[in-house]
């Protein structure tokens, strides 16, 4: 039977690209009667953490996407987590060792930055050279034994090209003269995404792999790897990415990417997916409301177009809005919005906040309402009265905008520093540098304490609002 995967990486706040190709899988497993599983692929272990993982779980969740097999509710190919099955990669490793279908590889980052740097003078590709390759059994052994440290690679043919056909881009040939020697184990002996994507992908039984078109060009790599080790490949599916109404990829600079930027917002997760939905379907107009079950019904991945997704978010507010109108009847509305409320941490982390600076419950909608918003209503007028000028205000907010994308970390504390740094740097007093931030986040100057309320706005959010306030 059919079995498919959404296989995330836990490296940062979960993105509405990682739904958009959830639940084209999860779609296609309903439309074939098949199993639509979740992977958590966590190698990169420098930029992998289990909070992002939780938060992962979460927003698929959140979006209606239900899992038969994950690391939350185990299965009978576990463990679901990568890390947790390190040990489960030596073998085969050795196995392409003993092949001789890879190689140890001993060079020093030293000499592969020079070696990407010679390339990149002489105006080629970059990629591992294969100066480890001349290395016998026993001079790798006496490496080994000296306690030289190694990475081990795979080997890739000298000619012709890899063909494949893919589900979406048809028949497609790479050369393999374009194909790096993939690092397959790492120094520390965790394997890399190729190497244990492609091993689990076999071992959990995956038919059909579907994923963003950003890994097209690794499919040559993967393809040998099954035949290295003589197993059946799965059907290959890549799907456009999703972009900006200007064709760009949806990037988080221009656009809100985290999903839970939109279930903050009150996005009805039924429209997120109705939307997203959208992409894998031929519709007439008129009928672009449709429920899960619907569009596993309508599902036609034919629909699909190398041209790729235009995320509008027009169109988004637009599906929600006939949900919200068409789908709910008053009580579910109602039940809906304060469930919305009370899970909204947004919200009630605000409330509290405003506990302090209220004397009636009903100032809170004036207090608080800015942090729900999709816009606060900004014009020229807003920053009226302020001590510093239009000039002075827009580099207050140019800066703070520029700085806030080198940061880290998103907290409280973290903000309250960099807010510092930047009324160092402009040789201004905290005092007049957070006036223009409090109307830029809120629309006014008596709101929620600056700091507290940007940590709670999210990195998107308060982007999004710089950006407003600078034009
Ligand atoms: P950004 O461009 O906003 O910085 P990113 O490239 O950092 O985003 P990643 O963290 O690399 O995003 O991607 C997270 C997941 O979301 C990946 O599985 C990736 O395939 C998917 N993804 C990222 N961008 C898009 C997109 N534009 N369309 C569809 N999927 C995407
Ligand atoms: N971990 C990869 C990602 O997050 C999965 C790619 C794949 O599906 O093979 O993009």
């Amino acid at each position: 039977g059919v079995r498919v995967r959404i296989a995330p990486s836990p490296t940062g706040e979960p993105h509405v690209g990682t739904a958009y190709i959830a639940l084209f899988n999860y779609l296609f497993a309903k439309k074939h009667g098949g199993e639509f599983i979740l992977r958590i692929e966590d190698t990169d272990a420098t930029r992998s953490t289990r909070e992002f993982e939780d938060k992962v779980l979460e927003a698929l969740r959140w979006c209606g996407l239900e899992w038969k097999e994950g690391p939350d509710v185990g299965g009978p190919y576990g463990p679901y987590r990568q890390s947790d099955r390190k040990d489960m990669y030596q073998p085969y490793a050795q196995d392409l060792l003993d092949k001789g279908h890879a190689f140890r590889c001993f060079c020093t980052p030293e000499r592969l930055d020079k070696m990407r740097e010679e390339q990149r003078a002489a105006g080629k590709a970059p990629g591992y050279d294969g100066l480890c390759l001349r290395y016998s059994a026993e001079e790798v052994t006496a490496k080994m034994e000296a306690g030289e440290t190694s990475v081990i690679r795979m080997k890739i043919p000298t000619e012709g090209a890899c063909e494949f056909n893919d589900g979406v881009y048809g028949d497609v040939s790479i050369p393999w003269s374009s194909v790096d020697m993939q690092v397959l184990i790492k120094a520390d002996g965790m394997p890399t995404y190729h190497m244990a994507n492609v091993i689990d992908d076999h071992l959990m039984k995956i038919t059909h792999v579907a994923r963003g078109e950003e890994w097209l060009a690794s499919v040559p790599k993967h393809i040998l790897l099954y035949r290295y080790f003589g197993w059946q490949e799965p059907k290959f599916m890549h799907l456009s990415l999703m972009r900006n109404a200007d064709k760009s990829k949806l990037s988080k600079r221009k656009n809100p990417t985290s999903i839970s930027y939109y279930s903050a917002l009150g996005y009805l997760p039924e429209a997120l997916m109705n939307f997203l939905g959208l992409f894998f379907i031929q519709i007439a107009e008129g009928e672009e409301l449709l429920s899960m079950d619907e569009l596993a019904e309508k599902f036609d991945p034919e629909a699909l177009s190398k041209a790729g997704a235009i995320f509008d978010i027009q169109k988004l507010d637009w599906l929600n809005g006939r949900w919200l109108r068409e789908k709910l009847s008053p009580d579910d509305f109602l039940a809906r919005t304060f469930e919305w409320a009370s899970e909204n941490q947004r919200l009630t982390e605000g409330l509290k906040l405003a506990q302090s600076r209220i004397s009636k419950l009903g100032e809170l909608p004036n207090l608080a309402g800015f942090l729900l918003a999709n816009d606060v209503g900004l014009t020229p007028a807003s920053f009226g009265g302020l001590k510093t000028s239009p000039a002075e205000t827009l580099e207050i907010i140019n800066t703070v905008q520029a700085d806030f994308e080198k940061m880290p970390e998103w907290t409280v504390e973290s903000i309250d520093q960099e807010l510092r740094a930047v009324a160092d740097k402009l040789g201004k007093k905290l005092r007049v540098v957070t006036p223009p931030l409090f109307i830029a986040m809120s629309g006014s100057q008596r709101s929620l304490p600056l700091f507290d309320s940007m940590a709670l706005l999210g990195r998107s959010v308060v982007r999004q609002r710089l950006k407003i306030a600078a034009t």
